[in-house]
């Protein structure tokens, strides 16, 4: 909607609320009785918060603003003064309330809601009845909406797998996952350290079905939504040797239990470490077969990043965006890792220490830009700049290499890995092309794969804030993203061909 469009619905609005509140009084004061509501869009698994409040005294009906309204059915509105009529359009479908009024009229067919449509603070506010029996079906929008959490889920039912919690034991952990229902299961794994469990209608709660931190046996806990299923993903401790699934609790409940063996074993070889030191020319083209994407989205917890004139957050914008590029990546075959999967705050050396233990071979930082010249915009790429190179320091693969230097081993793939995540993503994009840069970029000088920093656009430039606001232009930088990691697979898989005489 066109910025004087809000404004003119700003000061009509105005108007009848300063009516409303002088001849009715129905409203309670300004801010009381306002809460925060999170909405779920369970496919996209997005979510956001919005502001209800309850407007009537005495009555616990929420109230919406249009404005969200219309965000949430990306509807469109408009507002007629003269008959105080709020008109919503969406996918086709036409509705209109009128400030004051219980009636409202879907496509010409009238309505009755069981409380009135209220004018206030430059808004017409819409009771949740409106939004759940009324706007959702005539839109093929399945919503709920529940009053106990203040969640409103869009898409779908509510979420049935709702909770995990983890039990320790001497030689053991367990890992419990709570459902509402019974739901089929499978469990797949372990591979590379990873069980992951495979919920047949499972509609998973994102944010309490995880394990952020070490407990026993379990390093991490994540989970994704897909179309038909929901993916929880257990990174188990390489102490482990047995892992069994089991049901419980009348089907409700799926039980995930980690077993260390009973000799006391050394640890772990890691293959990739061997290969490093049988193979040292190998290592130095940084030879092998492109399956695992680290993806770490920058900042995260108390470190928020950037943040732009109208209030967007770098540490969202690149979470939401590294989500969106897992997709991606999944669906050409890569096994994904993302260093944060909710809003922790990790420092730099435990994201690098995240990538090469989960034996990743590619890691993509992402950022997004700053400056404090609002006008500079556009896409850049950096891969290291090690201190000391230029002045005469080497990378020599077959020496011991400290561990803030490993990096170095991969400056040559770094590169190309850089050349092609730009190309991509100004093809994308057409963002401005600010081309690749050799920086000091510390989160990569531990990170012993080809890795670079790829900051996605200035959250400082008004416009491309906007952007990166927008659904639409995340999907197009994660598919540019994507689309540079195939072309990097692609390159390797060659030249591993020619290199094998095939
Ligand atoms: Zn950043």
């Amino acid at each position: 909607m066109s910025r004087w469009f809000t404004l003119i619905l700003l000061l009509m609005t105005a108007t009848v609320a300063a009516a409303w509140e002088e001849g009715l009084a129905p409203l309670t004061d300004r801010g009381s009785g306002t809460f925060d509501i999170r909405v779920t869009f369970v496919r996209d698994r997005d979510d956001f918060d919005i502001q209800g409040r309850h407007l009537l005294p005495g009555s616990q009906v929420t109230y919406l603003a249009s404005a969200d309204v219309v965000a949430i059915f990306r509807a469109s509105r408009y507002w007629d003064p003269e008959l105080n009529r709020l008109t919503l359009k969406a996918r086709d479908r036409q509705l209109s309330a009128t400030a004051g009024s219980r009636l409202v009229q879907r496509d010409g067919v009238e309505l009755l809601l069981p409380v009135p449509v209220l004018s206030l603070d430059g808004d017409i506010w819409v009771p949740m009845e409106f939004v759940v029996n009324v706007l959702g079906p005539a839109v093929g929008e399945p919503v709920a909406w529940s009053h106990a959490d203040h969640v409103l889920s869009m898409g779908a039912a509510r979420p049935n797998i709702t909770n995990v919690r983890v039990e320790t034991g001497t030689r053991s952990t367990s890992l419990h996952i709570f459902c509402d229902e019974p739901l089929g299961w499978r469990a797949l794994g372990p591979e590379n350290g990873i069980v992951t469990l495979k919920v047949y209608g499972g509609i998973v709660d994102r944010r309490e079905v995880r394990v952020s931190q070490p407990r026993g046996l379990i390093r991490r806990v994540s989970s994704r939504q897909k179309s038909d299923h929901a993916l929880i993903t257990v990174e188990i401790h390489n102490l482990v040797r047995h892992s069994h699934a089991r049901s419980g609790g009348d089907g409700r409940e799926i039980i995930l239990t980690l077993e260390e063996s009973e000799a006391p074993s050394l640890p772990d070889l890691d293959p990739r470490g061997a290969l490093n030191m049988s193979s040292p020319s190998e290592l130095n083209r940084g030879l092998r077969e492109i399956r695992t994407v680290v993806i770490d989205p920058g900042h995260g917890g108390d470190d928020t990043g950037r943040i732009g004139p109208s209030g967007l957050r770098e540490k969202d914008v690149v979470l939401d965006l590294a989500r969106r590029l897992e997709d991606e990546l999944e669906d050409l075959g890569f096994t994904v890792v993302l260093t944060r999967d909710g809003d922790d705050d990790l420092d730099l050396d435990s994201r690098a220490e995240i990538a090469n233990r989960s034996g990743g071979d590619l890691f993509l930082s992402l950022h997004t830009n700053g400056w404090f010249d609002r006008q500079v915009r556009g896409i850049e790429t950096h891969m290291l700049r090690p201190a000391g190179i230029e002045s005469g320091g080497s990378v020599d693969a077959t020496s011991f290499v400290p561990w803030d230097r490993v990096q170095w081993r991969h400056l040559g793939a770094g590169r190309e890995v850089a050349e092609l995540v730009q190309a991509r993503l100004v093809e994308q994009t057409a963002a401005r092309d600010r081309g690749v840069r050799q920086t000091a970029q510390r989160v990569l000088r531990g990170v012993d794969m080809p890795a670079v920093v790829v900051e996605v656009g200035y959250l400082t430039n008004p416009g491309e804030e906007d952007q990166l606001d927008s659904r639409a232009y995340r999907e197009k930088l994660a598919e540019g993203l994507a689309l540079a990691v195939a072309d990097y697979r692609r390159g390797v898989a060659a030249k591993l061909a020619r290199s094998r005489g095939d």
